[in-house]
C-alpha cells in the first residue's frame, strides 16, 4: 500500500511541498519552517485574547490559532483580528473548529485560516460499532461532500487557507469502523476531506496528523505523505505531538515526533504543544526549526537509498537474538526493552567518588537504576583503578562498560585480564580501525572473558571484514563510528541496514554523546535535550536500538534519568506514569497547569499507567486516545472521570476530583502505595 515517503532515509532532504499562503505569510516550498501556537484565553474575552496573541507574536510565533467553539466566538474573532492589526501586528490568525460548520463559516470571514478536525466536522461521534457496506460508506462520503463543500467554497472565495487537522483518538465512527484508530485511519480521514476540496479546485490546504504517542504520529505523517504522493498531492504539513503535557517529558515527546519527521525532510510548519504558558512553546519550536533549516541546507547530488529491514510505516523491532550482559538477567534483544547505560563524569582515578555516586543513584532510583556504568579509560595507569572499581561495584551495577580512549598502539590498548567479578563490556575505537587490530582485540576479549563492543559505520563492511564478523567467537555489541558528512540517525540506519543485509543481527547501542550531535551550534542543556530526543526517538520509533546511553549532561544521575525519559517518550520502555495533558485553549474548564501538577503529585509513582488530564468534554474524551484513566472538565468547576473511554464518575466538584481519581484507580486494582 504505502511505498516511500521521503527522498532518502539516509540523508536529510526536504520534501517538495506546494506553497500555501496564510494571509501574507507563505508556507511550504522552500519557505522557512513556520512557528505556530494557540491562545489559551477565553475567546469571548477579546482583550485577553488580543493580549496573548500579541505576546506570542512578539516571542516569534508566526501563526496564532484561537478556538471558536461556537458562532458567537467565531464572530468575536472579527474584533480580535481588528485589534491585533490596529496594534501593528499582521500575524495570521487561525480559527480552531470542532463539530460546528456554522462556526467555521463565520470564522472564515474574519481570519486567514480555518482548522477543521475531519473526525468531528459535521459528525457527532457516537462510538458506534457497525459494518459499513461500500454503498453505505459512499453515502456517508456524499453526505460529507454536502456539509463540507460550503466551507471550501467560502474559503476559496475569500482567499482563506485551511488545515485538515486529524487527531488520533478523534476519528469519525465511519473511519474508525473501516480503518481502526490507526495511522491508516488518520491518513484516510484527512484524504476524504482533501478529495472534496480538490473537487472544487481548492488547494490552499495544510495537513496535520497529531497523536500524543510520537510513534503513532510519526507513522501517520509518513503514511499520509506516501498516500498523497500516489494521488499527486503535495500539500504542506503542520507537525505536532498533541497532549504532550509539560516540562522535560513534553519537550522530549515533541522533539521525538517533530524532530524525527523534520530530519526525514517532512514538515513546513510546527507547533510544540505544552501544558504551560503558550509563549514557552516558541523557543522550543524555534530550536527545532533551526535544526531543520541547517540539515536541509546541505546539497546532495543523488539521494542515497538502501534496502532496510525496518518498515517505517509499521513499528517492529529489528531482528536481534537474545544476549545476556550480566549474570542476573540483564539481556538485550528484540524481545527485551532497551537497557540503559549512564556515564560517570568522574575520571577513573576518583574511585571513591564514583562508588559514592553510584550508591546514591541506585538507592534513589529503584525503578530506573543504572544498568550499565560507562567509564572512561584515559591511560594505562587507569587499569588498576578499574580493577578496584570492578571489585567494589560487584552486585551494585549489573555491568560496567569501559570506553577505552587510549591511543597507544601496544598490548595495553586491548582489554587486559581482570578479576572476573562484574561483567565488563569493552569498547575500543582504535580496535576497529583495521582488520588486524580488530582480530587481536576480539581474541583478547575472548581470552579475558569480556564482551567486545565495536564502532562501525557503513564503510566498515568490506568483504574481508564481513567474513571476520561472521565468524566471531562471541556476539559483539555495535555502535556508530560517525562519518563527518553524515548525521547520526542516518549513520545508525545505514549500520542497521548493513548488519541486516549481511545477516549479522548484533545488538545496537545508541550513544547520545558529543560525537553524535545532530546540531552543534550551542552547548545548552536544552539543545542537547532536543538532539538526544531526535537521535534516540527516530531510531527507537523505527525499532532500532537495544541499548541507550546518555553521556553529556554532566552528572551520572541526570544521564540515567534522561535515558529513561527518552525511552519512555519513544514508548520503548515504560519506567513511570505516563501523563497526557492537553495544552488548554479557550474551551478549558479548569486551571490545567496546576491541576496537572496535582494529578502528577498524587499518581506519579504508578509505573506503566497512562493518565490524561483534558480541559473540556467536547474534545477531551476523544483525544485522550490510549489513556487508562481520564480527568476531564465537564462543566465549570465540575470534573468527569474515565476508565479508558468509559465515563464512570460525573460532575465531581473540582476540589474533590484528584482524591476521587485516586479512589477510582484503587477500585480498578491499579493502585500501589507510594
Ligand atoms: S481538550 Fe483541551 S485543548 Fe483540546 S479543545 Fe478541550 S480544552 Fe481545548
Amino acid at each position: 500500500m504505502a511505498s516511500s515517503y521521503c527522498a532518502s532515509r539516509f540523508q536529510s532532504i526536504r520534501r517538495k511541498s506546494r506553497i500555501v499562503s496564510i494571509g501574507n505569510l507563505l508556507t511550504g516550498g522552500t519557505h522557512p519552517v513556520r512557528i505556530q501556537s494557540m491562545t489559551t484565553t477565553d475567546t469571548m474575552d477579546v482583550a485577553a485574547t488580543v493580549r496573548q496573541t500579541i505576546e506570542l507574536a512578539e516571542a516569534g510565533c508566526e501563526i496564532v490559532r484561537i478556538t471558536a467553539p461556537n458562532v458567537r466566538a467565531a464572530e468575536a474573532l472579527g474584533e480580535i483580528a481588528k485589534e491585533v492589526r490596529a496594534a501593528g501586528f499582521d500575524v495570521p490568525l487561525v480559527a480552531d473548529i470542532h463539530f460546528l460548520p456554522s462556526a467555521a463559516m463565520e470564522a472564515a470571514k474574519h481570519v486567514e485560516k480555518v482548522r477543521i478536525n475531519p473526525g468531528n466536522y459535521a459528525d457527532r461521534k457516537k462510538f458506534q460499532i457497525r459494518e459499513y457496506s461500500d454503498s453505505q460508506y459512499e453515502e456517508e462520503i456524499e453526505r460529507l461532500h454536502q456539509s463540507f463543500s460550503p466551507l471550501v467554497l467560502r474559503c476559496k472565495e475569500l482567499g482563506r487557507s485551511m488545515r485538515i487537522g486529524t487527531n488520533h483518538g478523534s476519528l469519525s465512527d465511519r473511519v474508525m469502523n473501516r480503518f481502526g484508530d490507526s495511522p491508516r485511519g488518520m491518513a484516510e480521514s484527512a484524504l476524504e476531506f482533501i478529495r472534496i476540496a480538490r473537487s472544487h479546485n481548492y488547494h490552499d490546504l495544510v495537513l496535520s496528523m497529531k497523536a500524543s504517542n510520537p510513534k503513532v504520529m510519526i507513522e501517520a505523517y509518513r503514511l499520509v505523505v506516501s498516500l498523497m504522493d500516489q494521488e499527486d498531492m503535495d500539500y504542506p504539513l503542520h507537525l505536532g505531538v498533541t497532549e504532550a503535557g509539560d516540562g522535560e517529558d513534553a519537550r522530549i515527546k515533541s522533539a521525538i515526533g517533530i524532530g524525527s519527521l523534520l530530519l526525514d525532510g517532512l514538515g513546513d510548519t510546527i507547533r510544540v504543544s505544552l501544558t504551560e504558558d503558550p509563549v514557552a512553546e516558541i523557543p522550543v519550536a524555534c530550536d527545532l526549526a533551526r535544526r531543520a533549516q541547517a540539515w536541509w541546507s546541505t546539497t546532495h547530488s543523488e539521494p542515497v537509498n538502501m534496502v532496510e529491514e525496518v518498515d517505517p510505516f509499521s513499528f517492529q523491532r529489528r531482528n536481534c537474538p537474545e544476549l545476556s550482559l550480566s549474570s542476573d538477567g540483564h539481556q538485550v534483544g528484540d524481545k527485551h526493552p532497551p537497557l540503559v547505560i549512564a556515564r560517570s563524569t568522574h575520571p577513573l582515578s576518583e574511585t571513591a567518588q564514583i562508588i559514592q555516586e553510584v550508591a546514591q543513584v541506585q538507592v534513589s532510583a529503584k525503578d530506573a537504576p543504572v544498568e550499565g556504568l560507562l567509564l572512561n579509560l584515559e591511560n594505562s595507569s587507569d587499569l588498576r583503578h578499574l580493577a578496584t572499581l570492578r571489585a567494589a561495584l560487584f552486585g551494585a551495577v549489573p555491568f560496567l562498560v569501559v570506553d577505552d580512549l587510549r591511543d597507544e598502539a601496544d598490548d595495553d590498548s586491548i582489554p587486559p585480564r581482570l578479576p572476573n567479578l562484574t561483567p565488563l563490556l569493552w569498547h575500543s575505537q582504535q580496535a576497529t580501525t583495521d582488520e588486524a587490530s580488530l582480530a587481536r582485540f576480539l581474541t583478547f576479549c575472548d581470552q579475558a572473558g569480556q564482551q567486545p563492543i565495536l564502532s562501525l559505520n557503513e564503510d566498515s563492511f568490506s568483504a574481508s571484514f564481513i567474513a571476520l564478523l561472521s565468524n566471531l567467537p562471541s556476539t559483539p555489541l555495535i555502535t556508530l563510528s560517525p562519518k563527518a558528512d553524515q548525521n547520526a540517525v542516518s549513520g545508525y540506519r545505514a549500520l542497521a541496514a548493513n548488519l541486516a543485509q549481511h545477516n549479522l543481527p548484533f545488538p545496537l547501542w545508541i550513544r547520545n554523546n558529543q560525537t553524535n550531535l545532530l546540531f552543534s551550534d550551542d552547548d545548552l542543556f536544552s539543545a542537547r535535550l532536543l538532539d538526544s530526543s531526535i537521535l534516540s526517538g527516530s531510531l527507537l520509533c523505527d525499532g532500532i536500538g537495544e541499548i541507550l546511553s546518555v553521556e553529556h549532561t554532566g552528572e551520572l544521575n541526570r544521564n540515567r534519568g534522561l535515558a529513561y525519559n527518552l525511552l519512555q517518550g519513544a514508548r520503548a520502555r515504560i519506567s513511570k506514569t505516563e501523563f497526557v495533558a492537553c495544552p488548554s485553549c479557550g474551551r478549558t474548564l479548569f486551571d490545567l497547569q496546576s491541576t496537572t501538577q496535582r494529578v502528577k503529585q498524587a499518581t506519579g509513582h504508578l509505573k506503566g499507567i497512562t493518565i490524561a488530564v483534558m480541559g473540556c468534554i467536547v474534545n477531551g474524551p476523544g483525544e485522550m486516545a490510549d489513556a487508562d484513566f481520564g480527568y476531564v472538565g465537564s462543566r465549570p468547576g465540575k470534573i468527569d472521570l474515565y476508565v479508558g473511554k468509559n465515563r464512570v464518575k460525573t460532575s465531581i466538584p473540582e476540589n474533590d476530583a484528584v482524591d476521587q481519581l485516586v479512589q477510582l484507580i484503587q477500585e480498578e486494582g491499579k493502585w500501589i502505595a507510594p
